[in-house]
Protein backbone atom coordinates (compact mmCIF):
# COMPACT_ATOMS: atom_id res chain seq x y z
CA UNK A 1 0.00 0.00 0.00
CA UNK A 2 1.50 3.33 -1.16
CA UNK A 3 -0.23 6.52 -0.44
CA UNK A 4 0.92 10.28 -1.21
CA UNK A 5 1.58 13.05 0.36
CA UNK A 6 0.59 16.07 -1.76
CA UNK A 7 3.89 17.97 -0.59
CA UNK A 8 4.64 21.51 -2.29
CA UNK A 9 3.68 23.31 0.95
CA UNK A 10 1.86 22.96 3.99
CA UNK A 11 1.58 20.04 7.18
CA UNK A 12 3.54 17.82 5.30
CA UNK A 13 5.55 15.90 7.94
CA UNK A 14 3.02 15.67 10.23
CA UNK A 15 0.64 13.13 7.64
CA UNK A 16 4.05 11.26 6.63
CA UNK A 17 4.65 10.51 9.94
CA UNK A 18 1.08 9.60 10.68
CA UNK A 19 1.19 7.29 7.35
CA UNK A 20 4.09 5.93 7.99
CA UNK A 21 2.75 5.08 11.87
CA UNK A 22 0.19 3.04 10.34
CA UNK A 23 2.63 0.53 8.25
CA UNK A 24 1.76 2.04 5.12
CA UNK A 25 4.52 3.54 2.08
CA UNK A 26 4.71 6.79 1.95
CA UNK A 27 5.35 8.77 -1.37
CA UNK A 28 5.66 12.81 -0.71
CA UNK A 29 4.29 14.22 -3.99
CA UNK A 30 6.43 17.19 -5.95
CA UNK A 31 5.55 16.40 -9.10
CA UNK A 32 3.36 14.90 -11.63
CA UNK A 33 5.95 11.74 -11.85
CA UNK A 34 5.00 10.98 -8.06
CA UNK A 35 1.33 10.43 -8.97
CA UNK A 36 2.45 7.00 -10.65
CA UNK A 37 1.33 3.86 -8.66
CA UNK A 38 -0.53 5.36 -6.00
CA UNK A 39 -3.29 3.92 -3.91
CA UNK A 40 -4.51 6.89 -2.57
CA UNK A 41 -3.42 10.53 -1.98
CA UNK A 42 -3.43 13.16 1.09
CA UNK A 43 -3.41 17.17 0.20
CA UNK A 44 -2.34 18.61 3.98
CA UNK A 45 -3.95 21.73 5.70
CA UNK A 46 -1.11 24.57 5.03
CA UNK A 47 -2.22 27.99 2.52
CA UNK A 48 -4.69 26.93 -0.18
CA UNK A 49 -4.49 29.68 -2.82
CA UNK A 50 -0.44 29.06 -2.57
CA UNK A 51 -0.74 25.19 -2.91
CA UNK A 52 -3.15 25.73 -5.78
CA UNK A 53 -0.34 27.75 -7.58
CA UNK A 54 1.94 25.55 -6.97
CA UNK A 55 -0.18 22.83 -8.67
CA UNK A 56 -1.04 24.74 -11.62
CA UNK A 57 2.93 25.67 -11.76
CA UNK A 58 4.20 22.03 -11.42
CA UNK A 59 1.25 21.23 -14.39
CA UNK A 60 -0.29 18.72 -12.09
CA UNK A 61 -3.56 20.65 -11.31
CA UNK A 62 -5.27 18.50 -14.65
CA UNK A 63 -3.62 15.47 -13.83
CA UNK A 64 -4.54 15.33 -10.56
CA UNK A 65 -8.07 16.22 -11.00
CA UNK A 66 -8.62 13.56 -14.07
CA UNK A 67 -6.82 11.25 -11.22
CA UNK A 68 -9.29 11.90 -8.59
CA UNK A 69 -12.06 11.67 -11.27
CA UNK A 70 -11.33 8.53 -11.88
CA UNK A 71 -11.59 7.38 -8.39
CA UNK A 72 -8.00 7.66 -6.89
CA UNK A 73 -9.03 7.98 -2.97
CA UNK A 74 -8.09 11.35 -1.48
CA UNK A 75 -8.61 12.75 1.85
CA UNK A 76 -7.89 16.46 1.93
CA UNK A 77 -7.49 18.57 5.28
CA UNK A 78 -8.36 22.13 5.95
CA UNK A 79 -6.73 23.83 3.09
CA UNK A 80 -6.92 20.03 1.38
CA UNK A 81 -10.72 20.53 1.48
CA UNK A 82 -11.12 23.86 0.09
CA UNK A 83 -8.65 22.93 -3.11
CA UNK A 84 -10.94 19.78 -3.26
CA UNK A 85 -13.98 21.91 -2.85
CA UNK A 86 -12.92 24.97 -5.24
CA UNK A 87 -14.29 24.60 -9.06
CA UNK A 88 -11.17 26.36 -9.98
CA UNK A 89 -8.87 24.03 -8.53
CA UNK A 90 -9.61 19.94 -7.83
CA UNK A 91 -13.51 19.98 -7.73
CA UNK A 92 -13.52 16.53 -6.50
CA UNK A 93 -16.46 17.46 -3.85
CA UNK A 94 -19.84 19.13 -4.81
CA UNK A 95 -20.25 22.13 -2.33
CA UNK A 96 -20.02 25.27 -1.18
CA UNK A 97 -16.82 26.22 1.23
CA UNK A 98 -16.40 29.19 3.54
CA UNK A 99 -12.42 29.79 4.05
CA UNK A 100 -11.34 30.78 7.15
CA UNK A 101 -15.51 30.42 8.04
CA UNK A 102 -14.80 30.49 11.99
CA UNK A 103 -13.24 33.81 12.05
CA UNK A 104 -10.28 35.73 13.17
CA UNK A 105 -11.87 35.48 17.44
CA UNK A 106 -11.53 31.88 17.47
CA UNK A 107 -8.20 31.51 14.72
CA UNK A 108 -7.45 28.13 16.37
CA UNK A 109 -9.72 25.74 18.47
CA UNK A 110 -10.00 22.18 19.17
CA UNK A 111 -13.32 20.67 19.85
CA UNK A 112 -14.37 16.52 20.07
CA UNK A 113 -15.87 15.66 16.83
CA UNK A 114 -18.27 12.71 16.58
CA UNK A 115 -17.64 11.20 13.11
CA UNK A 116 -19.92 8.87 11.29
CA UNK A 117 -17.29 5.32 11.10
CA UNK A 118 -15.38 6.28 14.25
CA UNK A 119 -16.53 4.88 17.60
CA UNK A 120 -15.29 8.14 19.43
CA UNK A 121 -15.18 11.59 19.93
CA UNK A 122 -12.37 12.87 17.35
CA UNK A 123 -10.07 15.68 19.14
CA UNK A 124 -10.47 18.29 15.86
CA UNK A 125 -7.98 20.92 15.70
CA UNK A 126 -9.02 23.55 13.93
CA UNK A 127 -6.60 26.33 12.48
CA UNK A 128 -7.99 28.87 10.23
CA UNK A 129 -10.19 26.60 9.32
CA UNK A 130 -13.16 26.97 6.35
CA UNK A 131 -16.57 24.84 6.77
CA UNK A 132 -19.00 23.07 4.38
CA UNK A 133 -21.96 26.01 4.46
CA UNK A 134 -23.52 23.91 1.23
CA UNK A 135 -22.94 20.31 0.32
CA UNK A 136 -24.37 18.36 -3.05
CA UNK A 137 -26.90 15.45 -3.15
CA UNK A 138 -24.13 13.03 -3.41
CA UNK A 139 -22.18 13.67 -0.27
CA UNK A 140 -21.95 12.03 2.93
CA UNK A 141 -21.67 14.38 5.84
CA UNK A 142 -19.49 12.83 8.32
CA UNK A 143 -19.20 15.37 11.04
CA UNK A 144 -20.39 18.79 11.86
CA UNK A 145 -19.67 21.10 14.84
CA UNK A 146 -21.25 21.84 18.22
CA UNK A 147 -22.97 24.55 16.17
CA UNK A 148 -23.99 22.52 13.48
CA UNK A 149 -21.11 23.34 10.71
CA UNK A 150 -20.29 20.45 8.36
CA UNK A 151 -16.70 19.89 8.89
CA UNK A 152 -16.07 16.33 7.86
CA UNK A 153 -17.63 14.98 4.46
CA UNK A 154 -17.10 12.05 2.25
CA UNK A 155 -18.15 12.15 -1.23
CA UNK A 156 -17.39 8.80 -3.42
CA UNK A 157 -13.36 8.38 -3.24
CA UNK A 158 -12.69 12.02 -1.64
CA UNK A 159 -12.77 12.54 1.99
CA UNK A 160 -12.34 16.03 3.78
CA UNK A 161 -11.78 17.53 7.27
CA UNK A 162 -11.79 20.77 7.95
CA UNK A 163 -9.85 19.99 10.95
CA UNK A 164 -6.00 18.45 11.03
CA UNK A 165 -6.55 14.91 12.29
CA UNK A 166 -2.10 14.71 11.90
CA UNK A 167 -1.65 16.97 14.94
CA UNK A 168 -3.57 15.19 16.89
CA UNK A 169 -2.50 11.96 18.76
CA UNK A 170 -5.20 9.88 17.09
CA UNK A 171 -4.65 8.08 14.30
CA UNK A 172 -8.26 7.10 13.66
CA UNK A 173 -9.07 9.45 10.58
CA UNK A 174 -5.76 8.14 9.06
CA UNK A 175 -6.78 4.69 9.39
CA UNK A 176 -10.27 5.16 7.95
CA UNK A 177 -8.68 6.46 5.08
CA UNK A 178 -6.31 3.61 4.55
CA UNK A 179 -9.81 1.40 4.71
CA UNK A 180 -10.64 3.00 1.85
CA UNK A 181 -7.80 2.81 -0.35
CA UNK A 182 -7.60 -0.87 -0.16
CA UNK A 183 -11.35 -1.34 -0.40
CA UNK A 184 -10.78 0.82 -3.84
CA UNK A 185 -7.91 -1.75 -4.35
CA UNK A 186 -9.91 -4.48 -3.90
CA UNK A 187 -12.28 -3.41 -6.19
CA UNK A 188 -9.80 -2.63 -9.24
N1 LIG B 1 -7.31 29.13 5.80
C1 LIG B 1 -6.43 28.32 5.01
C2 LIG B 1 -6.80 28.38 3.54
O1 LIG B 1 -7.93 28.57 3.18
C3 LIG B 1 -6.44 26.90 5.48
C4 LIG B 1 -5.85 26.82 6.85
C5 LIG B 1 -5.20 25.50 7.14
O2 LIG B 1 -5.02 24.66 6.27
N2 LIG B 1 -4.83 25.32 8.39
O3 LIG B 1 -5.96 28.19 2.75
Amino acid sequence: MKIGVLALQGAVSEHEQMLADCGVDVQLVKGVTDLIDLDGLVIPGGESTTIKKLLAKASMLSVLKDKILAGMPVLGTCAGLVLLTQDDALNGLDGQVQRNGFGRQIDSFEENITITGLDHPFPGIFIRAPYLETVGPEVEILGKTFDNRIIAARQKNVMVTAFHPELSEDSSIHELFITQCVNENKMN
